[in-house]
């Protein structure tokens, strides 16, 4: 059965300052489905989220979120309409504990993971609940800011480079968590530089070059189109 888009973006443009960055992103990701940002360094994958998510200065096009465009909207109300978004950098605060952290944002729709629900998603979070955010690894910091944004109640999250520097062990269970947030029923955006680890999650990929969205490939066809990847990523 087909089903409207969550979210659909359409003629995206975006700037910092007076840098004209995204030059017309069109995007539609379906309710519960995992899609990626594919794309060299400075394409304009982080600024896609920061657009999608309003805290980008200046943006102009259409982002549609369950029937309502947000392109006008403040970063607070469109997070309010369920939409979460785990910025590379993670923005731990380092003089927090993790259980300070971790009920940093507030709640924006019902429905968000109970502390208990993220310490079981994640045990580490749970040994170090009373640790500063200083004191964690990469890979636990990376856990805090996901799950931190699914106590939020958000059921669309932006996620940019999650795996980001970590090691394997971790990456893996970085994938697990997504799957099985993907089993839940959120949907997923994902800016990933490693396209094999995407590709174990995704359903399509978007990928895009110098702020436009030049290709759309379904997950069942990367093997088959991996000759084009290579050339789009520059591997
Ligand atoms: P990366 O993986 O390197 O983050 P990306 O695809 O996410 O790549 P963006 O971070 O979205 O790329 O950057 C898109 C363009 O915008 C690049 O040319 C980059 O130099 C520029 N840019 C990014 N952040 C800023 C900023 N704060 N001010 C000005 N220009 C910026």
């Amino acid at each position: 059965a087909s089903s409207a888009p969550l979210l659909t973006v359409r003629g995206l443009e975006g700037w910092y300052g007076e840098s004209h960055v995204l030059h017309g992103i069109d995007i539609d990701v379906k309710a519960g489905e995992v899609v990626t940002l594919l794309g060299r360094n400075g394409a304009g994958k982080t600024t896609t989220l920061r657009a999608i998510i309003g805290i980008l200065g200046r943006r102009s096009g259409s982002i549609v979120y369950d029937g309502v465009e947000t392109i006008g909207m403040a970063s607070r109300k469109i997070a309010k309409l369920g939409l979460g978004y785990v910025p590379e950098e993670r923005g731990i605060f380092s003089s927090l504990t993790v259980q300070e952290n971790l009920m940093l944002p507030p709640r924006v729709k019902p429905g968000g993971m109970s502390v208990a629900e993220i310490h079981t998603l994640f045990p580490n979070l749970k040994e170090r609940a009373g640790s500063q955010g200083t004191k964690l690894s990469g890979g636990e910091q990376q856990m805090l800011a996901i799950g931190r944004i699914l106590r939020t109640g958000a059921k669309l999250i932006l996620l940019d480079e999650p795996t980001e520097g970590l090691a394997p062990v971790i990456v893996q269970q970085i994938g697990r968590t997504i799957q099985k947030l993907k089993a839940d029923g959120y949907t997923i955006v994902l800016v990933e530089q490693n396209f094999r680890f995407a590709q174990t999650l995704a359903d399509r990929h978007f990928v895009i070059e110098q702020g436009r969205v030049i290709d759309q490939i379904h997950n069942a066809d990367l093997d088959a189109n991996i000759d084009k990847l290579h050339a789009y990523l520059g591997v």
